[in-house]
């Protein structure tokens, strides 16, 4: 389908491809989230995560199989340095890793005794540790997890130590924090806030902090970008800085200034994306019901 691009600043030309389209590269689920790309192996992975499976789409031959199920309602995934898929899980309430071997590894579930709420985004630093968002969205109703009531009574997002085992709350004052990212130099953290899902008029924004020198306390947390259609929920740097986020209307783009430079209209509403491809020049979209892709004039900084 032809793509309707939304230029608003002249610098969105340079970043996308004039003759390329949207391709809906599969459909037939129910909410469609973190897609996490293996360049090794020419696939992607990403979560419907009322279905309760994690689906596989392979490049090399364009078809799409179940890859895990149940998958414990995942929602996002990254991909560690060592190749390894990490995951949020709404239903064991936990981050996992896949092994090597295939086996699967909880890697936190509890934070000072208590349980987190339902992990729902998650990156890993250069550093080897793991960052994720910890809404209450898995555990608000029995669609996406099992209901329950959050034992912690916030939602936080926190920095999970592999090699100290440890875990600690990086923000506290976060409505719903949802996606996040490093820029390309990780000397800053974007975290969106989908708070207005739950707060009338509440949080609809991304914001930036600055990552200190010790790589793990946080300042600042400006909004950098407020969303203008829905919300923001998953979102990725290209190598330049350019910040493409999921919206309720398709893909927004952002540069490091803050400038709305452009949208991909979409004919669902998104919740995550991902670059991929053996030159990590092609968006895949999670969007609702279906998995989307387009080929852009940009690349994802190589951290996952
Ligand atoms: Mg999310």
């Amino acid at each position: 389908m032809p793509v309707p691009y939304t230029v608003l600043d002249e610098r969105f030309r340079r970043v996308t491809l004039g003759t390329a389209t949207l391709e809906t590269l599969w459909t037939g689920g129910r909410w469609l989230e973190g897609p996490a790309y293996f360049a090794a192996g020419r696939y992607l992975v990403w979560s419907d995560i009322p279905n309760n499976r994690i689906l596989r789409w392979d490049e090399t031959d364009g078809s799409v199989s179940v890859f895990r199920q149940p998958s414990h309602n995942a929602n996002g995934h990254t991909v560690d340095r060592e190749g390894r898929l990490v995951s949020c899980e709404h239903q064991t309430r936990a981050i996992s890793r896949i092994e090597i071997d295939g086996s699967r590894t909880v890697l936190v579930d509890r934070v000072g005794g208590v349980r987190l709420n339902s992990p729902n985004d998650v990156i890993v630093k250069s550093d080897g540790t793991i960052w994720f968002s910890d809404p209450t969205y898995g555990i608000d109703s029995d669609y996406e997890g099992d209901a329950a009531v959050s034992e912690i009574g916030a939602s936080h997002v926190y920095r999970y130590d592999p090699a100290s085992q440890t875990c600690a709350a990086v923000t506290s004052d976060f409505v719903k924090p949802n996606g996040l990212a490093f820029s390309p130099d990780e000397r800053h953290l974007y975290i969106a806030d989908t708070g207005a899902t739950h707060v009338r008029g509440g949080p609809h924004h991304i914001r930036r902090f600055a990552v200190g020198s010790d790589g793990q306390t946080l300042s600042g947390g400006e909004v950098f970008a407020t969303c203008d259609a829905g919300l923001f929920d998953g979102f990725r740097f290209d190598a330049h800085g350019n910040l493409w986020t999921s919206a309720g209307d398709g893909v927004h783009c952002y540069a490091p200034d803050g400038v709305l430079l452009g949208k991909i209209s979409v004919p669902e509403g998104v919740a995550n994306l991902c670059f991929g491809g053996p030159k990590r020049n092609r968006l895949f979209i999670c969007a609702t019901t279906s998995l989307y892709a387009i080929y852009v004039n940009a690349q994802g900084c190589r951290r996952p």
